[in-house]
């Protein structure tokens, strides 16, 4: 065999496994939205993932255990997890308060919630703290992070399959590296990466009816988007750099409201 064609068989493994690893992945269904999305991890690893992160993050943290803001917290954060229904069922839901002036919030998977007290001058109300929270447990009961670690190992497959290939082939140095930067873009799924647009809508839409179920008006979570893009002055809140609040998402909030809306109604207390 000459080089060129020794050069297609990691291509050919590559698609191989890429395939194997896509369909051997379960498939889960979103009972508020109904979006189907393959997953990479089982709920158990999730929930062992969430749990550990969870104590990392707390250990290097000043925890706030009590006071007006934990009590504000912890009376969200029961309404919502009531209202999270099918989704939620299995979560062993767990929230802390941390001193920081980080305007911050994020919920791990298998439902550990961490609440940063500098984001809590711009959620102002408590409507706007289940917005901001009900947004978060969304991505957790949604399998965001289990999406994203199938997305990482598919885009490993691809890495290892082309990079093979070029040790093989032929290729100029110049051309190689250029394909591999190419490749290289494809395959930025860290965990600490915002996540995508997809996500992004299916944690808005889960969010507001959670947030609706729970008592709480979904129309502030609309003023609570505004204030946050306007928050912050010079520097941005780090909730921001992960949740960019573009014209987008306040448009497509409103084009959710009715339905959000419809719920809150129904369950008013
Ligand atoms: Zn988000």
């Amino acid at each position: 065999m000459d080089r060129q064609k020794m050069a297609i068989l990691p291509v050919v493994i590559a698609v191989l496994v890429f395939g194997f690893q896509y369909c051997s992945s379960p498939k889960f269904k979103n009972p508020e939205t109904g979006r189907v999305a393959r997953v990479g991890m089982s709920e158990a690893q999730e929930a062992a993932l969430g749990l550990q992160s969870y104590r990392e993050v707390l250990r290097t943290a000043e925890v706030v255990r009590s006071g007006p803001e934990v009590d504000m917290v912890l009376r969200v954060a029961n309404r919502l997890t009531a209202a999270t229904g099918e989704a939620g069922r299995k979560f062993e839901w767990q929230v802390s308060v941390v001193r920081s002036p980080q305007a911050n919030a994020f919920c791990l998977p298998g439902g550990k919630i961490v609440i940063y007290t500098g984001i809590l001058p711009i959620t102002k109300t408590e409507a706007g703290l289940a917005a901001v929270m009900g947004h978060e447990m969304a991505h957790a009961t949604s399998r965001h992070g289990a999406q994203r670690v199938l997305q990482s190992q598919l885009a490993n497959t691809v890495m290892m399959g082309a990079q093979s290939s070029l040790a093989l082939g032929d290729m100029d140095p110049q051309k190689r590296q250029a394909v591999l930067a190419a490749v290289g873009a494809g395959a930025k799924f860290g965990v600490l990466l915002p996540f995508s647009r997809d996500h992004e809508s299916e944690a808005d839409e889960a969010g507001l009816l959670y947030m609706a179920r729970a008592g709480y008006d979904p129309r502030e979570a609309v003023t609570f988007w505004e204030r946050m893009s306007s928050a912050g002055g010079g520097q941005p809140p780090e909730f921001m750099s992960t949740h960019p609040s573009h014209g987008t998402r306040i448009a497509r909030l409103q084009q959710l409201l009715p339905r959000a809306v419809q719920e809150y109604e129904r369950n008013r207390r």
